[in-house]
C-alpha cells in the first residue's frame, strides 16, 4: 500500500473544493493500492469532506493543540478535527516548527493528542541545509524521532502512525536528495522504528516530503523503505495530485 498525502498548508478557499471532487473522483481507479489524502486548511476539512461523499478520499489537519479543548485562542483541537471529518493530523511540520517554534517534546504531546482523538499522527522530521553540508542529517533526524515519538504505539492494529521524512532544504525549492541519500535515511528509519516498537515498527509508513512532482514520484516511491509522499505544492491541482497518485 503506498499513500499520497497532500499538504496545502495555507493555501485553499471555496473554489478549492471542486479541485478537491477531481481528486476524489479521479483517486477511486487506485482503491486498494494507494491511500490518498488531502490535508487543507481547518476551514476546509467539514466541507471538503462532505463536497467529496462517496469518494476514497481521505482528509487531514496541519496541526493540532495538545489539549482537547480550553482557553487557547486560535487552536484547533485533535478532537475538532476529527469532527470535522479528518482521520489524521500533521504533526511538527518543519514550518511549524520555525514559524511557531515547536520542539519536540511538543510535537510528542500533540501525538498523545491525536491518539486520544482517534486521528492517525503524521509526524515530520527533516535536516536543514547546513546540517546535511555538515555530515550531521542523520543525527539530526535521528534526535527528533526520539524525541517527537512515543516510547510506546497504542494497542490498537493499523495506521497508528505515519513518519515523514522532509528535508527542510527540499521543500518548495525543486531540489531533491539522491535516491541514495532517500534510501539511506529511509532505511535509518525503519531502523529506528524497528528498535523503538518491535515488529509493530515494520508497519509504520514512512513517506518522502520536498519537491515531489509527477516526474520524480515514481523513482522516489521505487525506493525501499519509502511508503508514499507528503506532497506539498504539486497537490493543490487535482492533475498533479493524480499523476503522483498513479505513479505511486
Ligand atoms: P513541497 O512541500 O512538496 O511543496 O516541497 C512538501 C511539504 O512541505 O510537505
Amino acid at each position: 500500500m503506498k499513500w499520497v498525502i497532500g499538504n496545502w498548508k495555507m493555501n485553499g478557499l471555496s473554489e478549492s473544493l471542486h479541485e478537491a471532487r477531481s481528486i476524489g473522483d479521479g483517486v477511486g481507479g487506485w482503491t486498494g493500492k494507494v491511500v490518498s489524502m488531502v490535508c487543507p486548511p481547518a476551514t476546509l476539512i467539514a466541507r471538503m469532506t462532505m463536497h467529496c461523499a462517496g469518494t476514497p478520499l481521505e482528509f487531514g489537519g496541519q496541526d493540532c493543540h495538545a489539549k482537547a479543548s480550553g482557553a487557547h485562542t486560535g487552536d484547533i483541537a485533535a478532537e475538532m478535527l476529527h469532527d470535522a471529518g479528518a482521520r489524521a493530523v500533521i504533526l511538527g511540520h518543519s514550518e511549524r516548527r520555525t514559524d511557531h517554534g515547536e520542539t519536540n517534546e511538543e510535537v510528542r504531546a500533540k501525538v498523545d493528542a491525536a491518539w486520544r482523538a482517534a486521528l492517525t499522527p503524521i509526524v515530520c522530521v527533516g535536516e536543514v541545509e547546513a546540517e546535511r553540508d555538515a555530515g550531521r542529517a542523520e543525527a539530526v533526524v535521528e534526535e527528533q524521532l526520539t524525541a517527537s515519538l512515543p516510547d510506546a504505539l497504542p494497542a490498537q492494529e493499523n495506521e497508528d502512525l505515519i513518519v515523514a521524512y522532509e528535508p527542510v532544504w527540499a521543500i518548495g525549492t525543486g531540489r531533491v536528495p539522491t535516491e541514495a541519500d532517500i534510501g539511506a535515511m529511509h532505511g535509518q528509519i525503519r531502523a529506528h522504528l524497528v528498535r523503538r516498537y518491535g515488529e509493530a515498527g515494520h508497519r509504520v509508513p514512512i513517506l518522502y516530503g520536498g519537491s515531489m512532482k509527477p516526474d520524480n514520484a515514481k523513482a522516489i516511491m521505487s525506493i525501499a523503505d519509502v511508503d508514499g509522499g507528503l506532497v506539498g505544492g504539486a497537490s493543490l491541482k487535482a492533475d498533479s495530485f493524480l499523476a503522483i497518485a498513479e505513479a505511486a
